[in-house]
């Protein structure tokens, strides 16, 4: 039985028709179709470009893959219809087809360095292994690779980088060679310099770039995804470091000052930005709305392209057609215009992921 949906069907600003055969749009009519939205505005399902659905809430590794979809299910009440999972330490990849779980841009495991990143969370590696397990974490995702850039290292008392820049390079080369793009972590300012030159794909959070870098990324089309709402837990994260480690706390607090106008100044440069919560571990799921405000009011994204950065353009960007005749049936629809005020993101009317009726 075919769906028909009938409103402003958004970038287009057109009002349309859309009939959705299973998972696919169509823009001719099907006979006999039951109509289930006849207003508003729609738009491609929402993308939360990076969220974590392996990790549990406090920081442990899922244990099932009940667990996982429960996670996601959050994410597609809010009206997030596909997900890029940027790094999961518990394998998944028989959700890819669920019908009830969000389209999948997925990494494997994190690579990161010994000893120093989340506990259970990354493969923990020596540099002389590190390309060859990115090699191997290409095929454990379906498309992206997800690289730690820097963490706290105790003993300097600061963030500093995992790997130097030659294993940095050598291992992009690998995943990218074996099919994947490369993610990575960065919160400071030395890691991210040499992986936007080794042709990273995207920077998660990017709390160090400079003007120069962001630049370089607009020239060569790094991502961005700047995960805003993981950016605002870096006071709390300073006031526990503050005692050991005051240096690393103070970092942090200046990286947070400074972050609204890296996000702006990428912005202005023409540097691709998508929305991501970071969700999973330390951050509940289902804020991607929330993220696409803190993007309009803190970095001064107009609303246009806020929009496009959560939604068409990121699905574009992980390869997820909109609602073109012939694309994937995944769509929001709200009461209001969200180009006039995005906090109607908050409150979906109507949600069809997959071609069903979520809500
Ligand atoms: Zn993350």
């Amino acid at each position: 039985m075919a769906l028909h949906v009938r409103g402003v069907v958004l970038p287009d600003d057109e009002v349309r028709d859309l009939w959705l055969i299973g998972d696919r749009v169509s823009h001719d009519p099907v006979p006999g179709s039951t109509t289930i939205v006849d207003s508003g505005f729609i738009l491609p399902g929402l993308v939360d470009a990076h969220c974590h659905i392996g990790i549990a809430h406090g920081g442990r590794p899922i244990g099932s893959l009940d667990e996982a979809r429960a996670l996601a299910a959050l994410d597609r009440e809010a009206g997030v219809l596909a997900i890029r999972d940027a790094g999961s330490p518990y394998p998944y990849a028989e959700l890819d087809d669920d019908p009830l779980v969000p389209r999948l841009a997925r990494a494997g495991q994190h690579l990161a360095p010994k000893q120093r990143y989340l506990r259970d969370i990354g493969i923990e590696i020596d540099e002389a292994d590190l390309a060859a397990t990115a090699t191997q974490q290409a095929k454990a995702g379906n498309g992206w690779v997800k690289l730690v850039g820097d963490w706290i290292d105790r003993e300097v008392g600061d963030l500093a980088p995992a790997f130097s820049d030659s294993g940095f390079a050598a291992a992009i080369d690998a995943a990218q060679a074996a099919g994947a793009r490369v993610a990575v972590h960065t919160f400071g300012e030395e890691s991210v310099a040499a992986l936007v030159r080794a042709g990273v794909d995207s920077v998660e959070h990017g709390t160090g770039l400079s003007l120069d870098l962001i630049d370089e990324m607009a020239r060569r089309g790094t991502a961005l995804v700047p995960t805003m709402i993981n950016i605002e837990t870096f006071e709390g994260i300073a006031a526990k470091a503050e005692d050991k480690f005051p240096g690393y706390a103070s970092h942090m607090r200046a990286l947070l000052a400074g972050f609204p106008s890296v996000v702006r100044a990428a912005n202005e440069a023409g540097v691709p930005i998508y929305v991501g919560s970071d969700a999973g571990g330390g951050i509940d799921h289902g804020l991607a709305a929330r993220e696409m405000l803190l993007l309009h009011r803190k970095a001064g994204l107009s609303a246009l392209a806020v929009l496009a950065a959560g939604s068409w353009l990121a699905r574009e960007w992980l390869g997820f057609a909109g609602l073109v005749h012939g694309g994937l049936a995944d769509l929001v629809v709200y009461d209001r215009d969200p180009r006039a005020d995005l906090t109607v993101l908050l409150e979906p009317r109507r949600i069809v992921l997959k071609g069903s009726v979520v809500r």
